[in-house]
């Protein structure tokens, strides 16, 4: 069957020498391929119901058509109207990954080089990324030793005149604390842009975090909450009428609004801040918009289930004064407990973090502890920074990394599974008490 001709870049209409949108199309045994791939198994019965499955996708061979369009079609558009929708936002562009739509706002407030970016100590490197790549000078704000997240009063005291942006990181789905970080903003004319990969779905105060800042990413890479197959981003704006250069920054400055009539004047560069940009490719394909609408219409109930796991060890840790666990649901902050953020006062339990880490470690209880504070990274020593100087400025942070805080896994795992990690946290604590 013919294959439709739905790109609007092409006059694919009823030509008689068509140019097709798409090039080599995918067959039943790439679908068969696929779905062996999503669903893996072995054995007689697999096998078996693999074979039944492939008897009845044959028949679909003579009777179907290849879609006409792999890449920012309409799978990509329903994924954000469903962003949007959710978000309560009329804002969101699914791009290739949120470094990718981090991007997009950096170049948005015209970054060059010498200007000064605040990120939080601890974050996953993919914050400071471009900043650093060229040639910004990076301002490390000190965490809130409660949230690990940017400490704004910290922020209020890094701000120079040379201070163009501020990047609140919302560390395993826990709301930065942004009003007063808005207020810094607007003062000193400071573009926002809220780390939002971990929190798709949180709340500050009655509004979506990641639609707050003048820009929010977040992340739908395989680790994150949902994924759209493996890779992902949706960056949102606050910015008035924004949402058009956005799209069209997303694909190299192509306007998809309407078909192309002159190839040469038709790409035109991005508005930014102060002048315009020239912006890159971060495009997503249709499999990853329908990937992305299917986990967008799971996320409350995905979020239920980690918040419940999270409730759960919190109520165990009450227990041992020790312990501070991570903090839950309140009227101003809903969390979408991407991480459990578990900490110890040291002085109570004995021993620091370390020893917890290690004897959790053989309890055979995973820890996810890939965020450290960033100027301590070789990349960015490498680059200038003087580490120890840097660390003199996060004292909270030097503490928490080194001292109090681990974060553990709250999805995917069974009733038992849960319950053996709160007993082995209890039961290690209790132990370094003891001196044991
Ligand atoms: C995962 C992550 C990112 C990057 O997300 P990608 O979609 O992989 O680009 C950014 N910031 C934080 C805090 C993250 O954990």
């Amino acid at each position: 069957m013919a294959k439709q001709t739905t790109d609007f870049r092409y006059n694919t209409g009823a030509t008689k020498v068509p140019w097709a949108a798409v090039g080599e199309n995918y067959n039943v045994h790439d679908l068969m391929e696929i779905i062996r791939f999503l669903m893996q198994g072995e054995g007689k019965e697999y096998d078996d119901a693999l074979e039944a499955v492939w008897k009845q996708v044959k028949k679909l061979e003579p009777l179907a058509s290849p879609p006409g369009k792999l890449s920012l079609g309409s799978r990509v558009e329903q994924a954000e109207a469903a962003c949007c929708d959710y978000l309560k936002t009329d804002s969101a562009t699914f791009v290739t990954n949120a470094t990718a739509g981090f991007e997009i706002a950096y170049k948005y407030a015209n970054l060059k080089e010498g200007d000064e970016v605040i990120v939080p100590a601890i974050t996953f490197v993919a914050t400071m990324a471009y900043p650093l790549a060229i040639g910004c000078k990076l301002v490390f704000a000190d965490v809130d030793p409660r949230t690990i997240n940017m400490d704004p009063a910290d922020v209020a005291r890094k701000i120079t005149p040379k201070t163009k942006m501020i990047v609140p990181v919302h560390i395993g789905g826990y709301p930065v604390d942004l009003d007063p970080i808005l207020e810094l903003a607007k003062k000193h004319d400071i573009v926002v842009l809220e780390d939002a990969a971990h929190a798709f779905g949180a709340m500050y105060k009655g509004r979506m975090i990641g639609t707050i800042g003048d820009f929010g990413a977040f992340s739908m890479h395989e680790v994150k909450n949902i994924t759209s197959f493996g890779e992902g981003g949706i960056l949102c704006t606050s910015i008035p009428g924004y949402t058009p250069h956005m799209k069209r920054a997303r694909f190299l400055g192509l306007d998809f609004s309407c078909p192309i009539k002159d190839w040469l004047y038709n790409i035109t560069p991005i508005p930014g801040k102060e002048h315009p940009f020239v912006p890159g490719n971060s495009s997503t394909t249709e499999i990853q918009g329908l990937g992305l609408t299917l986990q967008i219409s799971r996320n409350e109930e995905i979020i239920k289930i980690r918040r419940e796991a999270a409730e759960y060890l919190t109520k165990r840790f009450e227990e041992n004064d020790a312990i501070i666990p991570q903090l839950l649901d309140s009227e101003d902050i809903k969390p979408t407990y991407h991480l459990y953020l578990l900490q110890i006062d040291p002085a109570k339990a004995g021993g620091d973090v370390q020893v917890l880490k290690k004897k959790l470690e053989e309890k055979g209880v995973t820890q996810i502890a890939h965020f450290g504070p960033l100027y301590r990274f070789k990349i960015v020593q490498d680059m200038g920074y003087d580490s120890d100087e840097i660390a003199k400025t996060c004292p909270n942070c030097e503490e928490a990394f080194y001292k109090r805080f681990t974060h553990l896994p709250l999805y995917g795992l069974s009733k038992e599974q849960i319950e053996y990690m709160a007993d082995a946290v209890l039961e290690s604590v209790k132990e370094m008490q003891a001196g044991i």
